[in-house]
């Protein structure tokens, strides 16, 4: 094909592209198309593909995608001949707003920036990310002119050599796949599935390839048979329909044998069938289910109508499954033309139909936007990147639950989501006063997950408040970003109370100091910066009316011509004084101190995490880390025995770090990750303990790791292992 396809002279190109444009899109501007075609490829002249061709066949390829088969609009088509040229010619943004107008350069331009956003395994991701969100928010068009970019180099990929096969391969099915899915884009997902997969995993690609081909007739006979009488009664019926033998696509097949462990032949021969109406009522969706299941005995628990309850991506249908001959399960799908449309293109099929004016698309447009715009909040909170990132993924692939309000109203939810998830969907002042819950009638504790079907009833209290234990089991992106938001406007009032009690006393004494000498004051209090101050001061932890009064006392008593004497930390220092053996060197309120001190069993700290002492009785000083829940119940009680501690510098010695992780079970799981562990940075392994049930592995390692990036490094490495679906830091 693509012998004939460079033979073309340019005109016949372009010929063929305004055919398509005109027979599949709304309204053709052909002079913005030709002209888009013309620039593009007088600017793309000297340059080849990796395949050999000139590098224009592969804008014009893009195009084509976005007009046959996203059938989207004449601006992205243009903006897709024209999305290389800022990447790789010497035109600029200015210069292409002036001669196509903003629109197109906003896509064009949107797309060269997320070109090479998605590249995983790197600390500038969460920015990456973040510009991305920016730009889809602006105009979903830039993702699917990305989509269809892909696209492309996917179908071309062979020429590449390997390694970077593999690369994009890998980004294609970790990113691009899963955000398709999202986007309802089930058509796209599938041919990124399938051509990262083929070149992922050839072998198997190849087998199952070799295998749907043998048994082609054979499955096509059959579902002939069964459909035969179907179409027979619609046509009496007089129903205008499509009926189709739903091709099941190489990734998925592969999934199920791996999940299910089950042969080929077993996932093969579940046979599907799609019924597509052409109609506008979606009650004649009910009626045909009535006619199938007179011809087919159905299986009631099979049954799913995603028409009254659709999916949180826009999904529409009715699923269900009958028995066919020889007993063989058939699921069949109906659904009208207009759902299959949203089906398959997802989120470019609410574009056209927003075109088209229809508001009730515009509703789920909506939610497509605040859902991008809630993942966006949540990286402009994140001070991670890579917890952003997982994040981020995680969401890509959460299932769904149903959930009811007592007044039985429906919310959809991600797996896993708890009470408070629920109360923060339904409003942030429910969550942010949420204080119990009740599922189904039944008192629940908040960090509860919430099983599909359950009725769920939140209960609040004007005194309650968001508390770091939330943010810790919340699943949901919304009730995230609030949470944090809510702590973080907390500590802003803490620390401004703080500033005013401080400044109360300042006054009161009558002292003054200049910006230089109060920075000075609190360095020597060991705190980094005013603000951590003043939040210590306003939270109770620096008794400030103390400190100014000896301060005052000792400026006094220098006047006195007295010697310095070591005045600070009161009760503290003297409980250094007095306990009993030193052990190791911590730094605590800024000094490196020898007092007895061990690190707290519940939370587990290695260096490089942030960390706060409490003061024991008789056993020094255990050491938390500050997010330890168990401390977050102190602070809100006898904060005067926390006290600020730090790492000593440059203490080099081994810290137990445990690992939690799950996923599939196979053969040679499990010395495949104390493999990974134990070729990373030399790491030892203390202990491991498995449990497997239903193919599915859970457990725990207990590795020594010399700090927080080792143990980063260690995680981020076992997630590559094949078949780890989640590995994070084993906590109480
Ligand atoms: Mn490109």
């Amino acid at each position: 094909m693509s012998a004939t396809v460079q033979q073309e002279s340019p005109e016949l190109k372009l010929n063929r592209l305004l055919d398509s444009c005109h027979r599949n899109l709304k309204s053709v501007d052909d002079d913005l198309i030709r002209k888009a075609f013309q620039f593009s490829f007088a600017a793309h002249k000297d340059i080849t593909r990796a395949s050999g061709e000139p590098y224009f066949i592969h804008p014009l390829a893009v195009a084509t995608i976005l007009a046959e088969e996203l059938r989207l609009d004449d601006i992205s088509v243009a903006a897709a001949l024209l999305h290389d040229v800022i990447e790789d010619t010497e035109y600029e943004y200015e210069f292409l707003k002036k001669e196509f107008g903003q629109t197109v350069a906003n896509l064009v331009d949107g797309a060269t920036k997320i070109t090479d956003m998605f590249k995983s395994h790197e600390v500038t991701e969460a920015e990456s990310f973040r510009k991305l969100m920016l730009f889809m928010i602006k105009d979903i068009r830039v993702i699917l002119v990305k989509f269809a970019d892909r696209l492309h180099n996917m179908r071309t990929l062979n020429y590449l050599p390997q390694a970077k096969q593999i690369k994009i391969a890998t980004e294609t099915l970790d990113i691009y796949a899963p955000l398709a899915h999202r986007f309802g884009l089930w058509q796209i997902k599938w041919e990124f599935e399938d051509l990262s997969f083929k070149y992922l995993n050839p072998e198997s690609y190849e087998d199952i390839f070799r295998k749907v081909n043998t048994r082609r007739e054979e499955r096509e006979q059959y579902i002939q048979n069964f459909t035969d009488p179907i179409s027979k009664r619609l046509t009496e019926a007089g129903f205008k329909f499509e009926l189709s033998g739903r091709p099941k696509h190489f990734f998925s097949i592969y999934n199920k044998m791996v999940k299910r462990s089950k042969p080929f032949e077993e996932i093969y021969d579940l046979f599907a069938v799609r019924i597509i109406l052409d109609t506008t009522q979606a009650y004649d969706c009910f009626t045909v289910y009535g006619i199938v299941s007179d011809i087919y005995f159905p299986v009631p628990v099979r049954f799913k109508d995603y028409i009254s309850v659709p999916k949180h991506n826009g999904y529409q249908s009715i699923h269900t499954t009958v028995v066919g001959q020889d007993g063989k399960l058939v699921e069949v799908q109906i659904r009208t033309r207009k759902m299959h449309e949203i089906a398959e293109k997802g989120v470019a099929a609410h574009w056209s139909y927003k075109e088209a004016g229809e508001s009730v698309v515009n509703k789920q447009s909506d939610e497509w936007i605040s859902w991008v715009r809630e993942i966006f909040e949540q990286a402009d909170n994140a001070d991670n990147p890579n917890q952003f990132i997982e994040d981020f993924k995680l969401n890509l692939f959460q299932d769904e639950i149903f959930v009811f309000t007592p007044k039985g109203d429906l919310k959809i939810l991600p797996k896993g989501s708890t009470p408070v998830d629920f109360a923060y969907e339904i409003h942030t002042n429910v969550g942010n006063h949420c204080i119990g819950a009740k599922i189904n009638g039944k008192i629940v504790p908040l960090n509860t997950r919430i099983e599909n079907g359950n009725q769920v009833e939140i209960i609040t209290s004007k005194n309650q408040k968001p508390n770091q234990d939330w943010e810790k089991f919340v699943v949901t992106h919304k009730a995230k970003s609030k949470i944090r938001a809510f702590l973080n406007e907390e500590k802003r009032k803490v620390t401004e109370l703080g500033r005013e009690m401080w400044d109360k006393k300042v006054r009161k004494l009558k002292l003054k100091f200049t910006d230089l000498e109060l920075n000075k004051l609190i360095q020597d209090m060991k705190y980094s910066n005013q603000n951590s101050f003043f939040y210590a001061v306003g939270f109770g932890i620096v008794n400030h009316e103390e400190f100014l009064d000896r301060y005052v006392a000792r400026q006094i008593a220098k006047k006195d011509q007295k010697p310095d004497e070591k005045p600070e930390f009161g009760t503290f220092e003297e409980f250094v004084k007095t306990s009993r053996s030193s052990q190791k060197s911590l730094v605590v309120e800024g000094k490196s101190a020898n007092i007895q001190m061990n690190y707290a069993k519940c939370c587990n700290p290695v260096p490089g995490d942030d960390i706060i002492g409490y003061v024991t009785i008789g056993e020094g000083i255990k050491v938390h880390r500050r997010n330890c829940r168990n401390i977050a119940g102190y602070s809100t009680g006898d904060v005067t025995r926390l006290v600020e501690v730090d790492w000593p510098k440059g203490a080099h010695e081994d810290f137990m770090a445990g690992i939690r992780l799950s996923g599939e079970d196979r053969k040679g799981m499990v010395s495949d990750i104390t493999n990974v562990i134990s070729k990373t940075l030399n790491t030892n392994i203390r202990g491991l303990n498995f449990n497997t049930k239903d193919g599915i592995f859970d457990g725990s390692i207990i590795v020594y790791v010399n700090d927080v990036d080792h143990l980063v490094r260690i995680i981020d490495r076992i997630k590559r292992v094949e078949g780890v679906k989640s590995v994070a830091r084993l906590e109480e």
